[in-house]
């Protein structure tokens, strides 16, 4: 479970991002953040695996104080939260498997080059997840060779491959077309449920996130406005 408690954000030039975010989301529930440009969804995104540190505040990830940790025990922190972005974030010349290793192994080229092959273990569980991401024939092609929606696919996988007890995404869709756009949904969305892993999607189609999530949180201006679930949002306010 995810538990911020009195979260703000004020920056340097004096914007107040958030302005006292506070909200929990359970094991298995996918939340889909939506509010206009500038009411703070990226800072809150980024104040949770703190990308920015918070002004006040806590953020829980289950037992786990992230805004307690010291900056060098943030790899801790990062590892237990599986990010899936945009633009998919993926090493373009290197294949599907290796981008899904690339959290663990780092950097993926030199164990390829000095042990030949990864560990078992490792690239059987990645194969399992490729298999559930339906990329099981696309283990070794280059990732520049795919489509946006099976990019977007490696994306989740490489996100699920550090099993990971929460999920924050941003905008996951922006970049695919409609239909490509409703099957990434949904596989987000029945793989938190089947994992339990609670998940933020930041996502700016109001119509798309009522569709698939079951609860949506409306930002603006840095508070919560909206908290519910997608059948009681009122599109016009
Ligand atoms: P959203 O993701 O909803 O568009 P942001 O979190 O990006 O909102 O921005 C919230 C507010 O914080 C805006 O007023 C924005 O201009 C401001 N802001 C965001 N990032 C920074 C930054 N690095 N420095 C100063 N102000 C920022
Ligand atoms: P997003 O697409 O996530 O909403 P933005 O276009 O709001 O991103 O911001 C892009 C970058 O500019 C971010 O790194 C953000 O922190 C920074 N930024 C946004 N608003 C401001 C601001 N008012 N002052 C300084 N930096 C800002």
């Amino acid at each position: 479970m995810l538990r911020i408690t009195g979260l703000t954000k004020t920056y340097k030039t004096g914007d107040k991002a958030l302005k006292g975010v506070t909200l929990e989301v359970p094991a298995g529930q996918v939340v889909g953040l939506i509010g206009p440009s500038g009411a703070g969804k990226s800072s809150l995104i980024r104040c949770i695996n703190r990308l920015i540190e918070p002004s006040e505040g806590k953020v829980f990830l289950n037992s786990l104080d992230v805004t307690g940790l010291s900056r060098d025990d943030l790899r801790l922190a990062r590892r237990r939260i599986g990010m899936i972005f945009q633009e998919y974030a993926l090493v373009e010349r290197l294949t599907v498997m290796e981008n899904v290793l690339s959290g663990r192994l780092g950097y993926v080229p030199f164990w390829r080059s000095f042990f030949r092959r990864y560990p078992e273990e490792y690239v059987a569980n990645a194969f399992a997840l490729l298999d559930r991401v339906g990329l099981t024939d696309h283990s070794d092609k280059r990732a520049d060779a795919l489509s946006g929606g099976q990019r977007q696919r490696v994306g989740i996988a490489r996100a699920l491959e550090q099993d990971p007890e929460l999920l924050l995404i941003d905008e996951p869709t922006a970049s695919l077309d409609p239909k490509t756009s409703r099957q990434i949904m949904r596989l987000i969305v029945e793989i938190c449920r089947e994992r339990e892993l609670p998940a933020i999607i930041n996502i700016h189609d109001v119509l798309l996130a009522q569709a698939f999530v079951e609860r949506i949180i409306g930002l603006r201006a840095g508070e919560v406005v909206f908290d519910g679930p997608p059948e009681a949002l009122d599109i016009a306010a």
